[in-house]
């Protein structure tokens, strides 16, 4: 396989797509040769103007997390940050300032909303931040792509008695850093999802791809948001690659973020059983062909199984590139 394509979120997207390329480039991913080309496609609907700033939380964990510059310990944003913008904000009590913006990541942001402003679309101003970011570590290797160049944001219904109408909506980082998913989000809306189109390279990236992988990132707003741009999911569903995902949910419950939440939003269990049914198999209406859960949910395969899906159950924690890269292999073995 020379060309591999990923539907990414924020961090545990780009935490598996450091194994896979380490795996990839040491050369222990059967099948997949060790120049390969790798291309992400990231989630933009956590996309949010701050501060008179355009902030694309996943693309930019994914870029850090490849070229080597994000807080592992935080799990977001730059290494060696410092805050002084943000205390400054604070002191003069601007709104908005639970968002947290480092010195060194507001860069990254002033240089995104400059080009934009510019005229130049999202696609192209993530292109040239990748010039820094994944070219030196990469090469051509490694591609960046948002899903779309249009503004789409998600939005979270949560209850509010002091509403009127006993609900209120807020943006999703509202929800994840503010109130820290800490009330039931009872719908996930998509603004602007009907009118966006994907953005250039999204289609053929999938179409092309001799393997689509989806990570174990949120199935609702991650990943569910990529599916949602007109015109993707049909493309995973009638690409001629294998399409294999992975479980972020390990023994009913999620790693890491909010997922629970999310999946309650729309009805569905917080189980790798009930994530791999809810993306279902290409054989039937759904969007994968594989799906790999952790080898404490192994009592899920026979229903998987039953339902038209390769699965397998192999240890699922993302320990670190070496355990990683060997859950990539996993993956791209169960549909190869
Ligand atoms: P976000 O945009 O930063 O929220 O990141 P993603 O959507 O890409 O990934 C979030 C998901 O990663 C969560 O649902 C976690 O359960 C999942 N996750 C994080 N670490 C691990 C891990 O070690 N193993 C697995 N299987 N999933 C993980
Ligand atoms: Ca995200």
């Amino acid at each position: 396989m020379k060309q591999i394509t990923v539907l990414s979120g924020g961090h545990g997207g780009a935490r598996f797509l450091s194994g896979l390329i380490h795996g990839i480039r040491r050369g222990t991913v059967p099948g997949v040769d060790t120049d390969a080309q790798v291309t992400v496609i990231a989630n933009t609907a956590d996309d949010l103007w701050m501060h008179g700033l355009k902030i694309s939380p996943d693309l930019d964990t994914v870029m850090y997390t490849l070229g080597g510059g994000l807080d592992h310990e935080r799990g977001w944003g730059r290494t060696q940050e410092t805050w002084s913008i943000k205390e400054e904000l604070e002191t003069y009590q601007v709104p908005g300032v639970w968002f947290g913006l480092g010195d060194r990541d507001i860069a990254t942001h002033l240089v995104r909303t400059q080009m934009l402003e510019a005229g130049y679309p999202l696609s192209q101003v993530t292109e040239a931040l990748c010039r820094r970011w994944l070219r030196p570590a990469h090469g051509d290797g490694v591609r960046l792509i948002p899903m779309s160049d249009d503004r789409v944001e998600t939005h979270v219904v949560i209850a509010d008695d002091d509403e009127p109408s006993g609900r209120r909506t807020v943006h999703f980082q509202e929800y994840w850093v503010r109130l820290r998913a800490g009330v039931p989000a009872e719908m996930v809306l998509v603004v602007g999802m009907e009118q966006a189109q994907p953005a250039p390279g999204v289609i053929e990236a999938i179409t092309e791809a001799d393997l689509v992988i989806l990570p174990p990132s949120n199935p609702v707003v991650s990943v569910g948001t990529i599916l949602s741009v007109p015109g993707v999911r049909a493309a995973i569903r009638s690409t001629s690659a294998p399409v294999v995902g992975i479980s972020p949910i390990i023994g009913g419950h999620h790693v890491r973020g909010m997922a629970e939440q999310m999946l309650a939003s729309i009805g569905v269990a917080s189980t790798a059983e009930a994530v791999g049914l809810h993306y279902g198999a290409r054989s039937g209406v759904g969007v994968v062909d594989g799906w790999l859960v952790d080898e404490s949910d192994s009592a899920a395969l026979p229903a998987l199984e039953g339902a038209g899906l390769r699965a397998a159950a192999v240890p699922l924690w993302m320990r670190d590139e070496e355990t990683t890269s060997a859950i990539a292999a996993a993956a791209i073995a169960l549909v190869s």
